[in-house]
């Protein structure tokens, strides 16, 4: 279990003072302008070298993705845009260090800036985190009166502005040049790529697009080093990781872990173990809702890492885990999925726009068991026909959910069509 001295989110629950004040004495904002002033190829060396991958799902060394802003400005100016749009079902990480740690998230957003040449970053809040905004706004505000945004920010030499940016509420808006479409003023409509953001993001700009949490662990690893950093997990896995466990666990909850910790001991030591007991362990959604399920019996000995579930045919994702026991209802648990997912579809590709709706209806007639056999190898050709045939990823995150039915629940789907057998549950 990860010692509390190694914790990088040392207010994860609110139990301590949020403000400037109280995240000074947990040892933030601690010599940031010497952090600085090690330079910028020093920096984003080291977060190489830490191991850092993307926390928002995608696992993209975060180090090389700095690496691909211009270093030399041809005139436009660059921008750090962090994608606090937290949206997916099952996810809930990013909010805790919103309101009850903003202070790591400001100091990494100047330090990050820097080290990608921006004097402006903005974040993008989801829609419906009304209490983060707000705590997050009024840490911000904090910081410029202490002069630790604006003008010389920390007294680094570095002028930086950070602005809070609250969107409307829509999922596709994570999608990162979603995300800057709306940040301009226009529908979240996801762009065609290339031009990637490095070279053409926000407003035309130089744009890195980091998840909250990818950020927010910065300062803390140039403090304590890339060794240190490197040192949680199993190669190509470092670091620690707030891992969200939502469902039939006894306590669910957000915590802090090392990388590659057994799925077994990550809900024994922490969410007080599974409902019901492990016999009663159906499913598991290991990385939020867009990733394919895993059996129960094959989670027990599983690792927590990018990985080891990618081989397992499922992901780390956002390591948002969703638990279903016995008394789940999983194809109408799937089915659930496939609507939020047609309903977030921007609706611009026509094998996501129609897909996401025909995968829905035809879900729903496994549900009742009102479908052909057959149909079900035709909903698994259709979901390869969406996948990977659309301009960003909604489309795949609409199709995998049902690929992992198919792939270990098909006895139930099958019983369900041969006896037409809803469980009481799903009545
Ligand atoms: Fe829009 Fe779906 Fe195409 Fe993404 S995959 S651009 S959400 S229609």
């Amino acid at each position: 279990m990860l010692a509390d001295k190694d914790r990088i989110f040392t207010n994860l629950y609110g139990m301590h003072d949020r403000s400037l004040k109280g995240a000074k004495a947990r040892g933030h904002w601690d010599g940031t302008a010497k952090l600085i002033q090690q330079g910028r190829d020093k920096i984003v060396e080291t977060m190489k070298e830490s191991g850092l991958r993307g926390r928002g799902g995608a696992g993209f060394p975060t180090g090389l993705k700095w690496s691909f802003m211009p270093k030399e400005s041809d005139g436009r100016p660059a921008y750090l845009v962090v994608n606090a749009d937290e949206s997916e079902p099952g996810t809930c990480k990013d909010r805790e260090i919103m309101r009850h740690d903003p202070h790591t998230l400001i100091e990494g957003c100047l330090i990050a800036s820097f080290a990608m040449g921006a004097h402006a970053c903005y974040i993008y809040i989801r829609g419906e985190y009304i209490r983060e905004k707000e705590a997050l706004q009024n840490a911000i505000d904090e910081c410029y009166e202490a002069g630790l945004l604006g003008p010389n920010a920390a007294k680094s030499g570095w002028d930086f502005d950070l602005y809070l940016h609250h969107g409307a509420g829509a999922y596709i808006c994570g999608e990162e040049t979603a995300l800057l479409e709306s940040l301009e003023g226009k529908k979240g409509m996801p762009r065609m790529k290339p031009p990637f953001p490095a070279g053409a993001g926000l407003y035309g700009c130089p744009t890195t697009v980091n998840n909250v949490e990818s950020i927010a662990v910065v300062p803390t690893i140039l403090r304590r080093g890339a060794d240190w950093f490197a040192g949680f997990g199993r190669p190509n896995n470092a670091g620690t990781k707030l891992f969200a466990i939502s469902g039939h666990v006894n306590q669910p909850c957000v915590v802090e872990e090392a990388m590659s910790i057994s799925f077994e001991e990550l809900i024994e030591k922490h969410c007080g173990g599974i409902r019901g007991g492990w016999d009663n362990l159906k499913a598991v959604i290991p990385g939020g809702s867009s990733v394919p399920c895993i059996r129960g019996e094959n989670m027990r000995e599983a690792i927590m890492d990018f990985d080891y579930l990618r081989e397992q045919g499922s992901g780390l994702g956002t390591a948002a885990v969703i638990v279903m026991d016995q008394s789940t209802d999983i194809i109408k648990a799937i089915w659930r999925l496939s609507r939020f997912y047609k309903h977030e579809s921007c609706g611009q590709c026509t094998p996501c726009r129609e897909g996401t709706g025909w995968m829905m209806r035809v879900m729903e007639r496994l549900i009742t068991g009102e479908a052909e056999v057959e149909e079900i190898d035709m909903l698994f050709d259709v979901t390869k026909q969406v996948e990977g045939h659309t301009i960003c990823a909604l489309g795949d995150a609409a199709a995998w959910p049902i690929q992992g039915l198919i792939r270990h629940f098909r006895d139930e789907i099958e019983d369900r069509i041969k006896h037409k057998r809803v469980p009481v549950a799903a009545e």
